[in-house]
């Protein structure tokens, strides 16, 4: 063990602030701004593929969604 962990912001590359006892509810992301600009840069990335996606599947993605962050 060496010092307290520093994450780093996927989106703007800060550090973290990341408070004992408090998770914020952005995490990894330093900011709910920024969490919001990468799940658009990702969903921008999904619309580059041969077949768009259908608007009865954005459900499915939000899962998706939920679980990458379950990962992380
Ligand atoms: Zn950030």
């Amino acid at each position: 063990m060496s010092g307290p962990a520093v994450l780093l912001c996927p989106a703007c590359r800060q550090v973290v602030p990341s408070a004992a006892g408090e998770q914020p509810s952005f995490l990894p992301f330093c900011s709910e701004r920024c969490k919001l600009t990468d799940l658009g840069r990702w969903f921008a990335q999904e619309y580059t593929v041969p077949a768009p996606i259908p608007p009865e599947d954005s459900e499915s993605i939000a899962e998706v969604l939920r679980a990458r962050e379950a990962e992380s």
